[in-house]
């Protein structure tokens, strides 16, 4: 599969990505043999999740990062998830030419969003094309997303890392913070810091006392064991300016640390064993739901159950479980 030279190399690459996107049956039976073949040679990349919203800087730092990354000497993968990709045909990150000298570096590899399915197909996707990447030498793989939607929880169930980039603007943060989603995040960076050094400082120490607060809620809801509590990691705040190639290289001292923690206190390996079942157990969720939409039994009394349901004259919890019965009966 491997080839010395990087443009057959990742010609390759994209065909089996293709391959794993495929919705024809055949192509999922080949693709499910490819990935089979791949999976002793993956597992070895640091996978980085980075999410933000549009215009929050994501194109530019993963740029300059991957850049800085292949100076060190490592081999990149850049993966996207865009929700709107999936919800219109549209696209907030695939439209605009990206990323223009890491797209043609040799020793980096750009592969937009699957461009339509459920936001669970297209992350499964991604995820897949991910071991792809890693059977193929690429030892650092950055998946971005963009800040809608449930994306940020998929890609943060995917990666090792989850980062959350953030503008020197309190609204902003007043929303991550809603949302949800700063409580996923390892590290939070807050680019566009030269636009407004007073608003990054104290948006950084906003934020810093909302991620020391979840830790404390976390602790004390006994997330964490208290003896482990100082050699746990505390997700902190970095300030950026991707534009100026500013705390880039802080920003993979931090990375590094990270990694080198959950390494030593086996919480790595115990990410990566909990996504996995993760991923598993999504799968058989969404096959059994196709599973139930496509049996004719159901589909002859769906529509009647749908009907007495909003009619109010039948239970919704019953009227699933009469549903479900048709579905094991037929199955037995
Ligand atoms: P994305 O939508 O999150 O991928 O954002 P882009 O990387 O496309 O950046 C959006 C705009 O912000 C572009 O015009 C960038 O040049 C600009 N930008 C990105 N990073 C910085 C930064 O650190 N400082 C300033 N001043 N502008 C930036």
């Amino acid at each position: 599969m491997l080839h010395a030279d990087p443009l057959p190399q990742r010609r390759a690459i994209a065909k089996a990505i293709t391959l794993l996107e495929s919705t024809r049956a055949d192509h999922r039976a080949q693709a499910d043999e490819l990935l089979t073949a791949l999976l002793p040679h993956t597992g070895r990349s640091f996978r980085l999740g980075i999410s933000g919203v549009p215009g929050v800087g994501k194109s530019t730092f993963i740029e300059a990062l991957g850049l800085h990354l292949i100076a060190l000497g490592h081999r990149v993968a850049v993966l996207t998830i865009d929700p709107s990709s999936t919800v219109s045909g549209g696209s907030i990150l695939g439209d605009k030419t990206r990323m223009e000298k890491l797209s043609v570096h040799e020793r980096a590899y750009i592969r937009p969003s699957p461009s339509s399915g459920t936001l669970g197909g297209v992350a499964e996707k991604t995820r897949e094309a991910m071991l792809v990447c890693e059977a193929a030498g690429y030892d650092v793989v950055i998946v971005e997303t963009v800040g809608v939607g449930q994306s940020e929880t998929a890609v943060a169930s995917m990666t090792d890392m989850f980062v959350l980039m953030q503008l020197p603007n309190a609204g902003d943060d007043l929303q991550a913070i809603k949302k949800g989603v700063m409580e996923i995040a390892d590290l939070v960076v807050i680019n566009k810091a030269d636009l407004d050094a007073d608003a990054a400082m104290r948006a950084g120490s906003q934020i810093t006392s909302a991620l020391r607060l979840f830790g404390l809620v976390n602790n004390a809801m006994g997330h964490a064991q208290a003896e482990d509590f100082d050699r746990q990691w505390q997700p902190r705040v970095l300030q950026l300016s991707a534009l100026h190639n500013r705390g880039v290289d802080a920003f993979w001292t931090t990375v590094t640390q990270f990694q080198a923690l959950q390494a030593a206190n086996g919480r790595h390996a115990a990410r990566r064993e909990q996504q996995a079942l993760a991923w598993m157990w999504e799968r058989i969720e969404a096959g059994l739901k196709n599973a139930f939409r496509a049996d004719p039994a159901v589909q002859a009394c769906l529509p009647e159950l749908s009907r007495a349901v909003v009619a109010g004259q039948a239970v919704p919890s019953a009227a699933a479980r009469q549903l479900l019965g048709l579905l094991f009966k037929g199955a037995a």
